[in-house]
């Protein structure tokens, strides 16, 4: 069985290398000059790299797994020593301890009726996700039905007293009086980009992965998990073929009963075609719809779900990879928050806006990890998708970069001397990854938890799978580890391999 991956995200990674490792023929195609993906990494001259994906790994168990499973040395992760910074418009500054029990101690000290709101709602938020990982992570999608059936019957979502009959807008508000902490909650949305009003069971749920569960960083960067990934492949007789862009594939015969397909893709100018039995796609499922997937009723069933705004694109980010000069110490990850999240969040989310008071996030390796330069520094901000019409030029990025730093400058009380060493647009992420509109994701749904509505990954069109961030159980790299587990198990299954 021949069989073609397009795309070297985490996905396609952590799928080619499990399917290598049954001995099964695996070429892997990407645009890219290197395998990641969205967890990809900038080099200067002096060979100093920043990471410009993901900048912190959560739920670590899943690296380990998957690497064990592969019977390949994972990364070594390091713990976070420290929680999260936050600062908020009014001037509170929390220095967030890492771990549930922590944290509450932390709260008790200064405020006992907040560290009482957030030890209730982290219990929730505990049973929501573990409710997920139980009914839902490892099985099929379920629909919305058996949603509510299985939620009932483990008492979790509808019954829990907290939450039972509550609209999902109130939910946050109900669970705590502070509002700093309401901002705070209210963030988490940004992980899935749509509003807090209609997704506070997902908004619970990744607050237990980001408060309650552990955080890593893998030692000498996040963008070692796709390297060793990539050298797993390897070892397992995986080809990969970069810079090789796919530019279609056409069923061989009737799309729901192919013998395989015929693949063209790119490589320096040159079309080649070859045929494969299966393909697996890891890039955003609704561009590769779009793109290069000759299935009509694959792209008129995506291309519906956009029109109709049951999925749109997810969150976009602006980042900026700043060589720092100051000789001062923050912590690995601080958040500075505006005025009002929600308000900043709706200007660049529904009215495709930069945002006078953006949320900027900044992460600094070398708290954790020594062997990181001091002047390696991730600083994001909230940033409108490339719908908003912004063509990102040079001059419109500097601007905002600037106005960044200045928020930077005024709200740490530091000078931020030094340099910037590269701007990453949503431009540039949907170019170098055809994420769609340069979400940081994949396409989300509009209005309720993506955790559960995702689709498994199969269609009903032969000999094609979906895997990664748009695939159940989507997004974040450790869910994306966990969907390549499930399409490994569905093609077991379908083609009878062990
Ligand atoms: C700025 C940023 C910050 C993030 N922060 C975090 C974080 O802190 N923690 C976390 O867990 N996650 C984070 N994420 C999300 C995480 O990076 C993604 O969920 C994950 O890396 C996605 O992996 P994937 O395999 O689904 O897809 P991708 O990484 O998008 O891989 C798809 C691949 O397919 C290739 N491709 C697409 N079309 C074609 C084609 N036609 N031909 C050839 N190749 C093609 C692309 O080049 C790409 O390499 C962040 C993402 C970004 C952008």
């Amino acid at each position: 069985m021949k069989i073609a991956i397009i795309g070297a995200g985490v996905g396609g990674l952590t799928t080619a290398a499990h399917l290598g490792k049954m001995g099964l023929a695996v070429d892997v195609y990407d645009l890219g000059e290197f395998a990641g993906g969205k967890m990809y990494k900038y080099t200067n001259e002096e060979g100093l790299n920043w990471d410009t994906g993901p900048t912190l790994i959560s739920l670590p168990n899943q690296i380990h797994k998957t690497f064990t499973d592969l019977d390949f040395k994972a990364p070594e992760l390091l713990p976070l020593t420290e929680g999260c910074r936050l600062l908020f418009a009014d001037g509170t500054d929390w220095q967030l301890p890492h771990g549930k029990d922590k944290l509450i101690s932390y709260f008790k000290e200064k405020d006992y009726k907040l560290s009482e709101e957030l030890s209730v709602s982290l219990e929730i938020a505990k049973d929501i996700f573990d409710f997920a990982e139980k009914f839902i992570f490892n099985d099929e999608p379920p629909s919305a039905l058996t949603i509510g059936l299985k939620s009932m019957a483990s008492g979790v979502v509808f019954q829990h007293p907290k939450t039972m009959l509550k609209n999902y807008s109130k939910v946050i508000d109900a669970l705590f009086s502070n509002q700093n902490m309401r901002e705070f909650f209210y963030h988490f949305a940004s992980y899935i980009g749509v509003q807090p009003s209609a997704a506070a069971g997902a908004i619970l749920s990744i607050a237990h992965v980001e408060l309650g569960s552990e955080i890593v960083f893998p030692c000498g960067g996040v963008h070692n998990i796709a390297q060793s990934l990539y050298e797993a492949g390897l070892k397992y007789k995986v080809k990969f073929h970069f810079q090789s862009k796919v530019t279609s594939a056409i069923p061989i015969g009737s799309e729901f009963k192919n013998k395989g397909w015929e693949l063209e893709f790119e490589h320096k100018e040159k079309k080649e075609k070859k045929v494969y039995d299966l393909l697996i796609a890891n890039g955003d499922p609704y561009v590769a719809s779009q793109t290069w997937i000759n299935s009509d009723y694959l792209r008129s069933h995506f291309l519906n779900q956009l029109k109709n705004k049951s999925l749109k694109p997810s969150e976009s980010q602006f980042v900026i990879l700043y060589d720092w000069q100051d000789d001062a110490n923050i912590s690995h990850h601080l958040k500075i928050f505006p005025k009002s999240w929600s308000e900043s969040f709706y200007k660049v989310g529904v009215e495709l806006k930069i945002p006078n008071d953006p949320c900027v996030y900044l992460v600094w390796p070398h708290a954790t990890d020594k062997s990181i330069s001091k002047r390696v520094l991730f600083i994001s901000a909230m940033a409108p998708n490339i719908n908003s019409g912004h063509l990102w030029d040079n001059t419109f990025a500097k601007n905002y970069a600037e106005k960044v730093l200045h928020i930077c400058r005024e709200r740490l009380n530091l000078p931020f001397q030094g340099q910037i060493f590269k701007i990453v647009t949503p431009q540039e992420l949907s170019e170098r990854t055809q994420s769609l509109k340069g979400g940081l994701y994949s396409a989300t749904n509009e209005n309720f938890q993506p955790l559960f509505f995702h689709f498994s990954g199969e269609s009903k069109v032969e000999n094609i799978f979906f895997v990664g961030g748009g695939v159940h159980p989507g997004a974040g790299v450790t869910m994306v580890m966990k969907s390549a587990e499930r399409i490994i198990k569905s093609i077991k299954k379908k083609y009878r391999l062990s």
